[in-house]
């Protein structure tokens, strides 16, 4: 098995290797400086190239290609052409120029656009990112190479989420080799943003999904009583591997590999049912790329095994949801993450240099971290069951912590805590590591040794935004650290005082404590940190005017961009609401509501049938039990009336910021009104009469 995996290992990759193999020696060359030096791609290359993909993924059976993009529904899109090209005996030949390699004209009008596009300014493009490899898919369509590409407008605005990403990883880049240079690093061309994103997902028996309308046309369930165990017995998290589960890791670690995705750890997760997928880290946007097709093969490889795959950020309340731990460090093109604390001490100034810069950056900008964590969903994740709280704050563990305060009370950090073998900064990386991973799940944004993780993103959402604007942010303080480094006289003294300066006023944001606390939450609020709750509360934050300096100041989006994406997430969460809403009416009314009318007259049929048998018959069990079902029955029929009310309340509105807050702040109580007595039903209605699998039927009957 092993030696056979080295062998598929990205057998459906046109990679560096293959590329090697079947390019001519130039072309090659001047393909590489594009992907590796970021240098303008030459187009007379790419008739080469297509004609290369073309030969070699016809071999390996395609008959179809696609540009494969990202528009900011947060899934992908695709659409096939066939390389055929009919000839004048009436047969055909397979074709690929460079031209349908490097550029397509999807309709751009029927994705989300925020107002960007009308609907009949269609024309949107997408253009081929080299630095992302092509790949093949096999699926029940055939066999299709597909090749990954940004997605823009006719006037050329993003429409996508990877071209800002792309933008983004080219501005830290910038920045960083401004800083390496004044540490006199004179050979580093590039630093790559190097991210790892763990995926959380349920997996949940196929008939029992199917029956749960909820599940299929919103992700997550909308009813469901907690069964008598959920996750408190903590039996689940790192537990034996179900068979079933096994068989489907089995071929979904297969499709991956021989896609390239180097999937690496798989482990049962904290709630019943929840298990876990991570890769070895990549370049941000190869992992963006990835973590994609991740999910994708996920939902397809467990239709193979009668199961379905729930990438909801809350599929079930009360027990762990699911998120993406976005692991992000930053690498040198000469092989140096800048983030590893590093051996001698001139490093460790680096290092801290490059601590104090993400600090800065997190405090000052926490509330764009937590705009681009947003999806409805993760409003049910965020500070609650092992998720992080909405309030971003930095968990650097205590030796970090120590060397911080050393350097912001006396200006000069002596030692580490353990023994000091270190003039200055950390020293003990494996110590550092297990810090990090032993006592901080409460944190949004860990320190873990060599990397930041970033916790708040959402199962079910693409990575890019959120490392866009890590990206950014870091950029844009790296840029003014070295705008000021650049003119000081003595280096040394000065890049001492910034990283002085710098932590003193930004140790606010470092937080190690239990971030569930109440008391954190109070800290917080004393410490300025904003504590935004939720996606409605968070969307404002990208169209600030210091939201609009930054990323304009370093080209990742322009203010019309950025009005678009807010527009854009308004209108999504408007429709995610609505739709659950009216799943929600819908359940309610057909299938709940009868069932329990139904047990009722079982009730009263009973109650009947033994007082004419026996009429002097004690039936206090059941007459209380119809007085309390009745009861509830009575409550559900006014909330649901209720929920009618502000859905159709709802649809009367125009779209934006309005419509989202009303969905917020009127459709969701409503919801949550229907949900109780619904609830309360399904412990004491005849389980052979509910309508639907419950909790326990799903999380436990895997
Ligand atoms: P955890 O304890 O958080 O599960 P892991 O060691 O499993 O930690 O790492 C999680 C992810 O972090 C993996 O995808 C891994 O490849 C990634 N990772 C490791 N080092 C780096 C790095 N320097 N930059 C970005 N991601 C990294
Ligand atoms: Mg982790």
């Amino acid at each position: 098995m092993s030696e056979k995996l080295t062998e598929i290992f990205a057998i459906d990759v046109f990679n560096e290797a293959r590329m090697a193999e079947r390019l001519p020696k130039k072309t090659y060359a001047a393909l590489k400086k594009t992907i590796e030096n970021g240098e303008d791609l030459d187009p007379s290359i790419a008739e080469v190239v297509a004609n290369a993909m073309k030969d070699w993924a016809i071999e390996r059976g395609a008959t179809h290609y696609t540009h494969w993009f990202q528009p900011m529904t947060g899934i992908t899109a695709e659409k096939h052409d066939s390389f055929i090209s009919p000839t004048d005996d009436g047969k055909i030949i397979m074709e690929f120029s460079g031209k349908e390699l490097v550029k397509g004209e999807p309709d751009a009008s029927s994705f989300p656009s925020g107002g960007l596009r009308a609907t009949f300014e269609a024309r949107g493009y997408t253009a081929w990112d080299c630095t992302s490899p092509a790949f093949l898919r096999e699926d029940s369509a055939g066999v299709t190479l597909c090749i990954p590409t940004a997605f823009c407008s006719y006037t050329g605005e993003a429409l996508d989420m990877k071209t800002p990403l792309l933008r983004s990883m080219e501005a830290i880049s910038t920045q960083a080799v401004r800083i390496l240079k004044l540490f006199g690093h004179h050979d580093v061309k590039n630093v790559t943003t190097s991210v790892g994103p763990e995926q959380e997902y349920f997996l949940i028996d196929k008939e029992k999904y199917m029956k749960r309308p909820d599940l299929i046309f919103t992700g997550r369930t909308l009813f469901g009583a907690m069964p008598p165990k959920g996750q408190e017995m903590e039996d689940h998290y790192y537990g034996c591997i179900k068979e079933k589960i096994g068989t489907f890791m089995r071929e979904l670690n297969n499709e991956l590999w021989k896609m390239g995705v180097t999937a690496k750890t798989q482990h049962n997760e904290v709630a019943p049912a929840q298990h876990e997928l991570a890769p070895i880290y990549t370049s941000a946007n190869i992992a963006s790329d990835h973590n994609q097709l991740i999910m994708e093969c996920m939902k397809r490889v467990a239709n193979h095994h009668g199961l379905a795959c729930l990438l909801h950020e809350k599929p079930f309340a009360g027990v762990n949801g699911s998120g993406k731990h976005n692991n992000w460090s930053l690498i040198t093109n000469t092989g140096k993450n800048l983030l590893d604390p590093g051996k001698t001490p001139h490093e460790n100034i680096q290092f801290l240099l490059m601590l104090s810069a993400v600090l800065k950056a997190v405090d000052l900008h926490g509330d764009l971290l937590r705009v681009s964590a947003v999806t409805p969903g993760n409003d049910h994740r965020l500070g609650a069951d092992e998720a992080p709280p909405a309030i971003i704050s930095v968990f650097v563990g205590s030796q970090l912590e120590d060397v911080i305060n050393q350097l912001i009370e006396t200006g000069e950090a002596k030692s580490s805590k353990e023994g000091g073998r270190l003039n200055i900064g950390v020293h003990s990386l494996p110590e550092l590591y297990k810090d990090a991973t032993d006592r901080n799940r409460t944190s949004p944004f860990a320190f873990t040794g060599n990397k930041f993780e970033f916790r708040m993103v959402a199962s079910s959402m693409s990575i890019a935004m959120a490392n866009t604007v890590i990206n950014t942010i870091v950029a844009d303080v790296l840029c003014e650290m070295a705008d000021e480094l650049e003119k000081a006289e003595n280096f040394d003294l000065a890049v001492h005082d910034l990283i002085k300066k710098t932590l003193t006023e930004h140790s606010r944001i470092v937080f190690n404590g239990n971030g569930y606390a109440q008391a954190w939450t109070e800290e917080a609020e004393r410490r300025g940190l904003p504590n935004i709750k939720n996606m409605v509360e968070a969307i404002p934050a990208l169209t600030t005017d210091k939201a609009v300096d930054i990323f304009g100041k370093h080209h990742i989006f322009t203010p019309v961009e950025l009005h678009s994406r807010a527009e854009v997430l308004y209108e999504s969460y408007s429709k995610a609401i609505n739709i659950e809403a009216k799943t929600m009416i819908s359940m309610a009314s057909v299938q709940y509501i009868p069932a329990v009318i139904a047990y009722t007259k079982q009730l009263a049929d009973s109650i009947n049938a033994i007082k004419s048998a026996v009429p002097d018959a004690d039936v206090q069990v059941q007459t209380e039990l119809l007085r309390e079902t009745t009861a509830f029955l009575s409550k559900a029929d006014t909330a649901l009336k209720k929920l009618k009310s502000v859905v159709n309340e709802a649809s009367l509105m125009e779209k934006g910021a309005a419509e989202a807050i009303f969905f917020r702040d009127k459709v969701i109580p409503a919801m949550e009104d229907l949900r109780a007595p619904i609830d309360a039903l399904e412990l004491i209605v005849d389980k052979n009469l509910w309508p639907v699998p419950t909790y326990g039927d799903l999380l436990f009957e895997v």
